[in-house]
């Protein structure tokens, strides 16, 4: 698809995309199996889309900048909250390869069955209904987590869950205009943060 290339072309010529094997599973994965039909033809325009209630499929320059920066690897077991479309979990998917696992959870149950649905060939990938903001205790420890709506603050809890060493990329900023893009390492079980600058998600409902 020529507008797909376009658009990876772009993040390799300007350098906001360095690392070769997420450019490549943004190659790889098509957006258009994850936009509604209706914006199918919207898949590579630079900007988010609406899916269900109120909600949205991120931005594909924020996927990859927030795939980027949390630096994963193939076989790790990554925990995203947010599922939204499933898009993000696929590019992870994709990235952490058959030893690796991605496990998604969604708060609202049309959201959670439509990213069942886009993802029923992802055999690492796990969709799991639930309130995500205190984590996912049962498949715990995670080597990342990744949370694509924003949390007023940082949860603790999800730090919690995060294995030594592990990095978690969180909007954090209980105003839309002053959330913040944090990448949380744990370094002998303390917080390691890095701000990588302002963005705008839909809020995390239900942290505390
Ligand atoms: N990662 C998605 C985009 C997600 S938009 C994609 O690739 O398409 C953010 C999503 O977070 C929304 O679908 C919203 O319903 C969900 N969400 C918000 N709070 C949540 C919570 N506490 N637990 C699980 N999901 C939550």
């Amino acid at each position: 698809m020529k507008e797909k290339k376009a658009l990876i072309e772009y993040w390799r010529n300007s350098k906001i995309i360095m690392s070769k094997a997420i450019l490549r599973a943004f190659e790889e994965i098509n957006r258009e199996d994850f936009v509604l039909p209706e914006y199918r033809k919207y898949a590579y325009v630079d900007e988010p889309l609406p899916t269900f209630a109120d909600q949205t499929i991120s931005q594909p320059t924020t996927v990859a900048i927030m795939t980027q920066a949390l630096e994963p690897k193939p076989g790790q077991k990554i925990l995203e909250i947010g599922s939204g479309s499933g898009y993000q979990a696929a590019i992870l998917s994709e990235i952490v390869g058959p030893t690796g696992k991605v496990i998604t959870i969604e708060r609202i149950k049309d959201l959670a069955e439509f990213a069942k649905k886009n993802l029923k060939t992802y055999k690492n990938v796990k969709v799991v209904y639930a309130d995500g903001s205190k984590g996912y205790i049962k498949e715990a420890p995670y080597d990342r987590i990744i949370v694509t709506a924003a949390a007023k603050k940082m949860p603790e809890v999800l730090f919690e869950q995060l294995k030594e060493n592990g990095i978690m990329i969180i909007p954090v900023g209980a105003l839309t205009w002053a959330q913040r893009l944090l990448k949380v390492k744990k370094v002998r079980g303390k917080k390691g943060i890095e701000d990588l600058g302002p963005f705008v998600f839909v809020p995390l409902v239900g942290s505390s």
